[in-house]
């Protein structure tokens, strides 16, 4: 509602009994309202939580104390401070205060971490590797090659450097090293090229990515699980309900042979007949389906 609008109505109401000085107050209430709402609209734009999440570096190592950037990002749309993400460093600091439009804290809140000087990289001794894959299921990205019992390896493309692969491995066979020269972030650190800061924001875009169709993935893996889950829970079939999946398997396969033998005995006189031969596929599917539920319920 524009001020001018809410003067006017503010105006009309105190006609005739005119207090300018009431009125003049009145006025300016409206007018800081206004300023507010127009303030709280502007802040929920760009507290969107996909433009945050889009500053982030998509590490995905949690350091934020968080399960990932974008619930980092959504606390911070909500207005939690924004220097908590170790490896963005101040670059992402300031790039976030620009977005949201608040102030800069200095540094990254010591109690997250220290930011590293340099990428790294998980790289594995795959001479010491068991094999065992707890790497790979706690790697949030997916950037690690290998089967249960066999040598596993990093894709250093992939990796983010989170570190979530090393505190898992019961071999201590991962370490993390400098990866190759790519900065943490691209949001405009000093002395780098552009083709440098462009490759650091394709790195998180991709990162993202891959941390999503994992997400999706395992969430279809564990619904499937559940679902396999209650199928065995399922109570057993009674007695009752035994027998008549048996008797209806029997009708079944008896209606289907006395049609099949109504027909081998016409064929023998050398007739035939469309009404019992267009009866004979839905026939056979009821006899299939009856002896399915039946085995089935024999496995239940
Ligand atoms: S990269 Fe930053 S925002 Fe993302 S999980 Fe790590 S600390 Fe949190
Ligand atoms: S390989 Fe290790 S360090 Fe690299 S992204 Fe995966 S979990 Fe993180
Ligand atoms: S956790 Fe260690 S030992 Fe197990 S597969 Fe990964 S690197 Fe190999």
């Amino acid at each position: 509602m524009a001020a001018a609008d809410n003067f006017q109505r503010l105006h009309q109401r105190h006609a005739g009994r005119h207090h300018g000085c009431q009125l003049a107050a009145e006025h300016r209430d409206v007018l800081a309202l206004d300023r507010l709402l127009a303030l709280a609209e502007r802040r929920g734009l760009l507290a969107d939580p996909d433009r945050i999440d889009a500053l982030l570096p998509q590490t995905q190592c949690g350091l934020c104390k968080t399960s990932g950037c974008r619930p980092y990002a959504e606390q911070m749309a909500q207005g939690e401070a924004i220097n908590h993400c170790v490896p963005g460093g101040v670059p992402t600091i300031q790039a976030l205060a620009r977005l949201l439009q608040v102030p800069a804290p200095e540094q990254v809140d010591p109690d997250y971490g220290i930011t590293p000087s340099h990428r790294l990289v998980a790289f594995i001794r795959e001479d010491e590797c068991i094999g065992c894959t707890k790497c790979i299921q706690a790697c949030p990205v997916d950037a690690i090659v290998g089967a249960a019992k066999l040598m596993h390896t990093i894709i250093e493309a992939e990796c983010t450097g989170c570190n979530l692969c090393v505190a898992p491995c019961p071999v201590d066979c991962i370490d993390l090293v400098p990866g190759a020269d790519i900065p943490l972030t691209w949001h405009t650190p000093q002395n780098e090229s552009a083709h440098a800061l462009q490759q650091a924001k394709d790195r998180a875009d991709k990162a993202r990515e891959r941390f999503l169709a994992r997400n999706s993935r395992l969430a279809l893996a564990a619904e499937a699980l559940a679902k396999r889950k209650a199928e065995k829970a399922k109570p057993a079939l009674t007695d009752a309900e035994r027998s008549a999946l048996m008797i209806a398997a029997a009708m079944a396969r008896s209606q289907l042979k006395k049609v099949e033998k109504q027909l081998s005995a016409l064929q023998a006189r050398g007739e035939t007949s469309e009404v019992l031969l267009a009866q004979l596929p839905e026939l056979r599917a009821a006899a299939q389906a009856a002896q399915d539920a039946l085995e089935k319920a024999a496995l239940a």
